[in-house]
């Protein structure tokens, strides 16, 4: 499997009136062709930050984006957002937001949110883009003559499968979704799972999951990158990271989901995630870790435990 996508060293950071927000700090991993990685954690633990530094959907505060980022190939981080826009964006990579289906118009019809990122970004003829619009959203499921309803008339799983035609329409290498099935039901979460599994090996598409919903990721992950306080602390292939997590946290994260089988019981992790402006001196994680020791207080190594995965924590150091 080609490699579509390799991130080394990605720190992000923003400047407020409080200070400097340590959002994204050294995040490294890679993505395959036809791959799915999770990014998982906690609400405010920089999984969003990432992906829009990967999209360069950034906002005006940023303080440093620095790193490696590489798309399909092409080094992007040092790019202006005109030359993103003209060589990246859309082309090789696509973002469905959180909450993407509120982003629809209710008053523009589905057709013509479809063809819009072709007639702008690619100088499509309108009647070639309807034409690829009607092809794109069979794809999803939804009869071609919904392209001429409006938004207010579909169910929020139409929308959602809607938002991901737009993400697909302009034949991605990556597509990064942003938690994208945590405003449905279980059963159109379901579906829309199936659904985005079948697209991924219909057109070789690889996806960036977030979520913090860890039963929805283990449905689609090839591996998973656990990430605490702007930290990728573990990464590693999905039936090692869900059955036996190594770090701290991980452990900690995957005991608070409920079992069906067994009579473990669920934990929690007491505590709560610390201010990116001052972070704990050391490990990040140190103050909610039963695990801690005095060397924590100096910055954990992150320790190689495969070919590109990793653990950072003091626990496996020199192992
Ligand atoms: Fe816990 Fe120390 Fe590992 Fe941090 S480095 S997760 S404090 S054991």
């Amino acid at each position: 499997m080609s490699e579509v996508l390799k991130v080394s060293d990605l720190k992000l950071y923003y400047s407020t009136m409080s200070g400097v927000v340590k959002a994204v700090e050294g995040a490294t991993f890679t993505l395959n062709e036809e791959e799915t990685i999770a990014l998982i954690g906690e609400s405010g633990c920089g999984k969003t930050s990432l992906a829009r530094a990967l999209i360069r959907f950034l906002p005006r505060n940023v303080a440093e984006l620095s790193g490696s980022v590489v798309i399909d190939g092409i080094e992007t981080i040092n790019m202006s957002d005109a030359e993103f826009d003209e060589k990246i964006r859309w082309r090789k990579i696509t973002y469905v937001s959180q909450a993407a289906i509120n982003s629809l118009n209710p008053v523009i019809k589905v057709v013509d949110h479809l063809i819009e990122p072709l007639v702008i970004h690619f100088k499509t003829p309108k009647k070639d883009a309807v034409a690829k619009a009607a092809e794109i959203i069979k794809r999803v499921g939804i009869p071609e003559d919904f392209l001429w309803r409006y938004p207010f008339e579909l169910s929020g799983g139409m929308k959602q499968r809607v938002v991901i035609a737009l993400s697909l329409i302009t034949n991605p290498r990556v597509v990064i979704l942003d938690e994208p099935t945590s405003a449905l039901d279980v059963m159109t979460q379901a579906n829309i799972l199936n659904m985005l599994k079948e697209l991924k090996d219909e057109s070789k598409l690889s996806y960036i999951f977030i979520t913090h919903d860890i039963a929805v990721s283990s449905e689609l992950a090839d591996k998973v990158a656990v990430m605490y306080a702007g930290w990728i602390v573990e990464l590693g292939p999905a039936e090692k990271v869900y059955v036996d997590p190594m770090h701290p946290y991980s452990k900690g994260l995957l005991g608070s989901v409920p079992r069906l089988k067994g009579n473990t019981p669920v934990t929690f992790i007491p505590g709560t995630p610390p201010s990116l402006i001052n972070p704990p001196k050391g490990c990040r994680f140190r103050p909610r870790c039963k695990y801690a020791m005095p060397m924590c207080e100096q910055e954990p190594p992150v320790v190689k435990t495969g070919q590109g995965e990793y653990v950072r924590c003091w626990l496996y150091a020199g192992k």
